[in-house]
Protein backbone atom coordinates (compact mmCIF):
# COMPACT_ATOMS: atom_id res chain seq x y z
CA UNK A 1 0.00 0.00 0.00
CA UNK A 2 0.99 3.23 -1.15
CA UNK A 3 2.00 5.57 1.97
CA UNK A 4 0.58 9.32 1.69
CA UNK A 5 3.39 11.97 0.94
CA UNK A 6 2.99 14.69 3.50
CA UNK A 7 5.95 16.99 2.40
CA UNK A 8 6.72 19.28 5.58
CA UNK A 9 9.50 21.30 3.69
CA UNK A 10 8.38 22.52 0.48
CA UNK A 11 9.19 25.97 -0.58
CA UNK A 12 6.36 27.42 -2.74
CA UNK A 13 7.72 28.47 -6.40
CA UNK A 14 6.57 31.60 -6.01
CA UNK A 15 7.27 33.18 -2.94
CA UNK A 16 9.92 30.71 -1.56
CA UNK A 17 7.64 30.33 1.65
CA UNK A 18 7.79 26.84 3.40
CA UNK A 19 4.54 24.94 2.63
CA UNK A 20 3.84 23.20 6.03
CA UNK A 21 -0.15 22.27 5.50
CA UNK A 22 -1.41 19.04 4.59
CA UNK A 23 -1.79 18.14 1.07
CA UNK A 24 -5.42 18.66 -0.92
CA UNK A 25 -5.39 15.97 -3.21
CA UNK A 26 -2.59 12.75 -3.47
CA UNK A 27 -3.01 10.92 -6.29
CA UNK A 28 -0.97 8.02 -7.68
CA UNK A 29 0.42 7.25 -10.92
CA UNK A 30 -2.93 5.12 -11.79
CA UNK A 31 -5.37 7.11 -11.02
CA UNK A 32 -3.69 10.31 -13.24
CA UNK A 33 -3.43 7.87 -15.92
CA UNK A 34 -6.84 6.49 -15.46
CA UNK A 35 -8.15 10.19 -15.15
CA UNK A 36 -6.42 11.17 -18.87
CA UNK A 37 -7.48 7.69 -20.19
CA UNK A 38 -10.16 5.64 -18.93
CA UNK A 39 -8.41 1.60 -19.05
CA UNK A 40 -11.89 0.71 -20.26
CA UNK A 41 -11.22 3.01 -23.18
CA UNK A 42 -7.75 2.20 -24.57
CA UNK A 43 -6.26 -0.36 -21.93
CA UNK A 44 -2.54 0.58 -24.25
CA UNK A 45 -2.47 4.10 -23.63
CA UNK A 46 -3.46 3.88 -20.68
CA UNK A 47 -0.70 1.56 -19.69
CA UNK A 48 1.80 4.40 -21.80
CA UNK A 49 0.35 7.59 -19.68
CA UNK A 50 1.27 5.45 -16.32
CA UNK A 51 4.39 4.56 -17.31
CA UNK A 52 5.06 8.41 -18.83
CA UNK A 53 3.29 9.57 -15.79
CA UNK A 54 6.15 7.41 -13.28
CA UNK A 55 8.83 8.49 -15.22
CA UNK A 56 8.10 12.72 -14.68
CA UNK A 57 7.48 11.40 -10.70
CA UNK A 58 10.35 9.41 -10.01
CA UNK A 59 7.58 7.52 -8.52
CA UNK A 60 4.40 6.32 -8.23
CA UNK A 61 2.95 9.85 -6.23
CA UNK A 62 2.05 13.42 -6.69
CA UNK A 63 0.47 15.77 -4.17
CA UNK A 64 -1.34 18.91 -4.53
CA UNK A 65 0.37 21.61 -2.06
CA UNK A 66 -1.28 24.82 -1.30
CA UNK A 67 1.17 28.23 -0.45
CA UNK A 68 -0.77 30.04 2.82
CA UNK A 69 1.19 32.68 1.99
CA UNK A 70 0.76 33.89 -1.82
CA UNK A 71 -1.90 31.15 -2.66
CA UNK A 72 -0.04 29.32 -5.37
CA UNK A 73 -1.00 25.79 -5.34
CA UNK A 74 1.47 23.32 -7.25
CA UNK A 75 2.14 19.51 -7.76
CA UNK A 76 4.72 17.78 -6.15
CA UNK A 77 6.86 16.33 -7.71
CA UNK A 78 7.40 19.90 -9.10
CA UNK A 79 7.66 18.97 -12.50
CA UNK A 80 5.32 19.44 -15.87
CA UNK A 81 4.28 17.01 -18.63
CA UNK A 82 6.96 16.47 -21.71
CA UNK A 83 6.84 15.62 -25.41
CA UNK A 84 6.27 12.10 -24.45
CA UNK A 85 3.38 12.77 -21.91
CA UNK A 86 1.80 15.03 -24.62
CA UNK A 87 2.28 13.08 -26.96
CA UNK A 88 0.30 10.41 -25.84
CA UNK A 89 -2.51 12.26 -23.97
CA UNK A 90 -3.21 14.17 -27.74
CA UNK A 91 -3.89 11.20 -29.34
CA UNK A 92 -7.33 12.16 -29.17
CA UNK A 93 -7.44 16.08 -30.25
CA UNK A 94 -10.61 18.18 -30.94
CA UNK A 95 -10.18 20.83 -33.19
CA UNK A 96 -9.24 24.39 -32.06
CA UNK A 97 -11.89 26.93 -31.69
CA UNK A 98 -11.65 30.87 -30.89
CA UNK A 99 -11.14 31.39 -27.71
CA UNK A 100 -12.40 34.33 -25.13
CA UNK A 101 -8.72 35.60 -24.40
CA UNK A 102 -7.75 36.06 -27.69
CA UNK A 103 -10.25 38.91 -27.47
CA UNK A 104 -8.68 40.08 -24.59
CA UNK A 105 -5.05 39.64 -26.23
CA UNK A 106 -6.33 41.95 -28.89
CA UNK A 107 -8.12 44.29 -27.12
CA UNK A 108 -5.66 44.97 -24.15
CA UNK A 109 -2.26 44.42 -26.39
CA UNK A 110 -2.52 44.33 -30.00
CA UNK A 111 -4.71 47.22 -30.68
CA UNK A 112 -3.22 49.88 -28.64
CA UNK A 113 0.19 48.80 -30.02
CA UNK A 114 -0.71 48.83 -33.22
CA UNK A 115 1.90 46.72 -34.96
CA UNK A 116 5.40 44.71 -34.35
CA UNK A 117 7.14 41.49 -33.41
CA UNK A 118 4.46 39.38 -32.17
CA UNK A 119 5.61 36.17 -30.60
CA UNK A 120 2.96 33.26 -29.49
CA UNK A 121 4.51 30.75 -26.86
CA UNK A 122 2.09 27.22 -26.87
CA UNK A 123 0.83 28.31 -30.28
CA UNK A 124 -0.65 25.04 -31.30
CA UNK A 125 -1.62 25.34 -35.19
CA UNK A 126 -1.49 29.15 -34.93
CA UNK A 127 -4.93 30.17 -34.70
CA UNK A 128 -4.57 33.05 -33.24
CA UNK A 129 -1.28 34.32 -35.13
CA UNK A 130 -2.92 33.74 -38.26
CA UNK A 131 -6.26 35.74 -37.82
CA UNK A 132 -4.08 38.81 -37.19
CA UNK A 133 -3.24 41.69 -39.89
CA UNK A 134 0.47 42.00 -42.07
CA UNK A 135 1.19 45.13 -39.43
CA UNK A 136 2.11 41.76 -36.93
CA UNK A 137 5.51 39.96 -37.33
CA UNK A 138 4.39 36.42 -36.14
CA UNK A 139 6.79 34.03 -33.86
CA UNK A 140 5.32 31.21 -32.14
CA UNK A 141 6.94 28.42 -29.91
CA UNK A 142 5.12 24.83 -29.83
CA UNK A 143 6.25 21.50 -28.53
CA UNK A 144 5.20 19.16 -30.88
CA UNK A 145 7.73 18.75 -34.31
CA UNK A 146 4.47 17.75 -36.59
CA UNK A 147 2.94 21.73 -35.45
CA UNK A 148 5.86 23.29 -35.70
CA UNK A 149 5.36 22.23 -39.53
CA UNK A 150 2.33 23.50 -40.12
CA UNK A 151 3.46 26.86 -37.95
CA UNK A 152 6.01 27.23 -40.65
CA UNK A 153 3.97 26.02 -43.50
CA UNK A 154 1.41 29.00 -43.12
CA UNK A 155 4.29 31.38 -43.22
CA UNK A 156 5.08 31.74 -38.85
CA UNK A 157 8.87 31.91 -37.58
CA UNK A 158 8.83 29.10 -35.33
CA UNK A 159 11.92 29.28 -32.36
CA UNK A 160 13.29 25.84 -31.47
CA UNK A 161 14.20 27.18 -28.48
CA UNK A 162 13.32 30.44 -26.59
CA UNK A 163 16.73 30.76 -24.01
CA UNK A 164 18.41 31.05 -27.37
CA UNK A 165 16.35 33.38 -29.16
CA UNK A 166 15.82 35.68 -26.10
CA UNK A 167 19.39 36.23 -26.35
CA UNK A 168 19.56 36.48 -30.19
CA UNK A 169 16.20 38.93 -30.52
CA UNK A 170 16.43 40.32 -26.82
CA UNK A 171 14.74 43.53 -26.47
CA UNK A 172 12.76 43.73 -30.07
CA UNK A 173 8.99 42.17 -29.54
CA UNK A 174 6.38 44.45 -28.74
CA UNK A 175 3.82 41.53 -27.29
CA UNK A 176 4.29 37.74 -26.27
CA UNK A 177 1.11 35.77 -25.65
CA UNK A 178 0.71 32.70 -23.61
CA UNK A 179 -2.94 31.29 -23.83
CA UNK A 180 -3.22 28.36 -20.85
CA UNK A 181 0.04 27.50 -21.14
CA UNK A 182 2.23 28.61 -17.85
CA UNK A 183 -0.18 26.08 -16.07
CA UNK A 184 1.81 23.24 -17.79
CA UNK A 185 5.22 24.81 -17.00
CA UNK A 186 7.50 24.01 -13.97
CA UNK A 187 10.46 26.89 -15.43
CA UNK A 188 7.69 29.37 -15.28
CA UNK A 189 10.48 31.50 -13.91
CA UNK A 190 12.91 30.92 -16.35
CA UNK A 191 9.77 31.71 -19.36
CA UNK A 192 8.85 34.54 -17.77
CA UNK A 193 12.57 36.31 -17.46
CA UNK A 194 13.22 34.90 -21.27
CA UNK A 195 9.90 37.01 -22.48
CA UNK A 196 11.04 39.78 -20.43
CA UNK A 197 14.10 39.82 -22.13
CA UNK A 198 12.40 39.60 -25.55
CA UNK A 199 10.26 42.37 -24.93
CA UNK A 200 11.50 46.04 -25.84
CA UNK A 201 10.13 48.37 -22.43
CA UNK A 202 6.61 48.91 -22.77
CA UNK A 203 6.18 45.61 -24.65
CA UNK A 204 3.37 43.37 -23.34
CA UNK A 205 3.44 40.12 -21.95
CA UNK A 206 -0.41 38.58 -22.15
CA UNK A 207 -0.83 35.48 -20.02
CA UNK A 208 -3.86 33.45 -19.66
CA UNK A 209 -4.18 30.92 -17.04
CA UNK A 210 -6.48 28.75 -15.57
CA UNK A 211 -7.76 30.58 -11.99
CA UNK A 212 -5.92 27.98 -9.45
CA UNK A 213 -9.38 28.68 -6.89
CA UNK A 214 -11.63 27.63 -9.91
CA UNK A 215 -9.98 24.65 -10.39
CA UNK A 216 -10.15 23.89 -6.70
CA UNK A 217 -13.86 24.76 -6.33
CA UNK A 218 -14.35 22.67 -9.63
CA UNK A 219 -12.98 19.75 -7.97
CA UNK A 220 -14.89 19.71 -5.05
CA UNK A 221 -18.40 19.73 -7.13
CA UNK A 222 -17.64 17.93 -9.91
CA UNK A 223 -15.70 14.82 -8.52
CA UNK A 224 -13.34 15.58 -11.27
CA UNK A 225 -9.43 16.04 -10.40
CA UNK A 226 -7.68 18.58 -12.23
CA UNK A 227 -4.63 16.45 -12.56
CA UNK A 228 -1.06 16.89 -12.49
CA UNK A 229 1.38 16.32 -14.21
CA UNK A 230 -1.05 18.15 -17.13
CA UNK A 231 -1.46 20.91 -14.59
CA UNK A 232 1.42 21.71 -12.54
CA UNK A 233 0.84 25.19 -11.41
CA UNK A 234 -2.29 26.90 -10.02
CA UNK A 235 -1.97 30.65 -9.81
CA UNK A 236 -4.15 32.82 -8.33
CA UNK A 237 -4.20 36.72 -9.61
CA UNK A 238 -2.50 37.98 -6.73
CA UNK A 239 0.36 35.13 -7.69
CA UNK A 240 0.60 35.27 -10.57
CA UNK A 241 0.86 39.44 -10.66
CA UNK A 242 3.76 38.69 -8.10
CA UNK A 243 5.86 36.29 -10.26
CA UNK A 244 5.51 39.18 -12.99
CA UNK A 245 6.65 42.26 -10.57
CA UNK A 246 9.51 40.10 -9.91
CA UNK A 247 10.56 40.07 -13.30
CA UNK A 248 10.28 43.28 -13.91
CA UNK A 249 6.81 44.24 -15.25
CA UNK A 250 3.94 46.40 -14.19
CA UNK A 251 0.88 44.92 -13.89
CA UNK A 252 -2.82 45.18 -14.87
CA UNK A 253 -5.85 43.80 -12.80
CA UNK A 254 -6.67 40.26 -14.12
CA UNK A 255 -10.01 40.49 -16.16
CA UNK A 256 -11.64 37.11 -15.66
CA UNK A 257 -13.52 34.26 -18.02
CA UNK A 258 -16.76 35.55 -18.13
CA UNK A 259 -19.73 33.13 -16.80
CA UNK A 260 -21.50 31.16 -19.61
CA UNK A 261 -23.28 28.11 -20.28
CA UNK A 262 -20.24 26.40 -22.09
CA UNK A 263 -18.49 26.79 -18.64
CA UNK A 264 -21.34 24.54 -17.05
CA UNK A 265 -21.50 22.24 -19.95
CA UNK A 266 -17.51 21.61 -19.65
CA UNK A 267 -18.15 20.77 -15.77
CA UNK A 268 -20.69 18.52 -16.76
CA UNK A 269 -17.94 16.52 -19.23
CA UNK A 270 -15.72 16.60 -15.83
CA UNK A 271 -18.32 14.86 -13.85
CA UNK A 272 -18.79 12.06 -16.48
CA UNK A 273 -14.69 11.55 -17.08
CA UNK A 274 -15.05 11.29 -12.99
CA UNK A 275 -17.94 9.00 -13.05
CA UNK A 276 -16.03 6.50 -15.89
CA UNK A 277 -12.75 5.83 -13.91
CA UNK A 278 -14.82 3.90 -11.56
CA UNK A 279 -14.65 0.39 -13.21
CA UNK A 280 -18.47 -0.49 -11.70
CA UNK A 281 -20.21 2.64 -12.81
CA UNK A 282 -22.19 3.23 -15.70
CA UNK A 283 -19.99 5.86 -17.31
CA UNK A 284 -17.03 3.34 -17.33
CA UNK A 285 -19.41 0.58 -19.22
CA UNK A 286 -20.58 3.56 -21.35
CA UNK A 287 -17.47 3.89 -22.63
CA UNK A 288 -16.35 0.47 -23.04
CA UNK A 289 -19.05 0.18 -25.94
CA UNK A 290 -16.40 -0.33 -29.13
CA UNK A 291 -19.32 1.16 -31.61
CA UNK A 292 -18.84 5.01 -32.06
CA UNK A 293 -22.12 5.22 -33.61
CA UNK A 294 -23.86 3.82 -30.23
CA UNK A 295 -21.45 5.20 -27.77
CA UNK A 296 -22.09 9.24 -28.90
CA UNK A 297 -25.47 8.98 -27.85
CA UNK A 298 -25.39 7.23 -24.73
CA UNK A 299 -22.64 9.38 -23.49
CA UNK A 300 -24.94 12.27 -24.68
CA UNK A 301 -27.34 10.48 -21.85
CA UNK A 302 -24.58 10.40 -19.46
CA UNK A 303 -24.17 13.81 -19.77
CA UNK A 304 -28.33 14.59 -19.06
CA UNK A 305 -27.61 12.63 -15.84
CA UNK A 306 -24.86 14.62 -14.80
CA UNK A 307 -26.81 18.13 -15.49
CA UNK A 308 -29.25 16.64 -13.11
CA UNK A 309 -27.04 15.85 -10.48
CA UNK A 310 -24.68 19.27 -11.33
CA UNK A 311 -27.81 21.88 -11.89
CA UNK A 312 -27.74 23.02 -8.18
CA UNK A 313 -24.29 24.14 -8.93
CA UNK A 314 -25.05 26.18 -11.80
CA UNK A 315 -24.14 29.54 -10.30
CA UNK A 316 -21.11 27.81 -9.63
CA UNK A 317 -19.96 26.12 -12.29
CA UNK A 318 -21.00 28.41 -14.94
CA UNK A 319 -18.45 30.69 -13.85
CA UNK A 320 -15.09 31.68 -15.77
CA UNK A 321 -12.34 29.00 -15.16
CA UNK A 322 -9.53 31.26 -15.96
CA UNK A 323 -8.21 34.93 -15.98
CA UNK A 324 -5.92 36.74 -17.95
CA UNK A 325 -3.03 39.29 -16.79
CA UNK A 326 -1.26 41.81 -18.94
CA UNK A 327 1.94 42.69 -17.92
CA UNK A 328 4.08 45.61 -19.25
CA UNK A 329 7.72 45.60 -19.40
CA UNK A 330 9.56 48.31 -17.37
ZN1 LIG B 1 3.72 31.24 -1.91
Amino acid sequence: MNSIVSPTSVTCPVCNSVCEDLPLYHYTAKQAAAHFCPITRDADRYQRLEASIKKLWQGDECSILRCNECGFAFGYPFVGGDEEFYGILHEQKGYPVWRWDYDVAINQALNPTGGGKILDIGAGVGMFLSSLGKEWERYAVEGSESTRKVLEASGIKVFRDLSTSADKEAGTFQVITMFQVLEHIAEFHEVIAQCRKLLSVGGKLVISVPDGEAMIRQERLTGCPDMPPNHINKFTADSLSRVLKDAGFETTPAIFEPSSWFNFKGALHLRVIADSTKPHSIAAQVYRVPNKLLRTPLIAGLGVLAMLKMLPYFGQLSKGGAFTIVGIAK
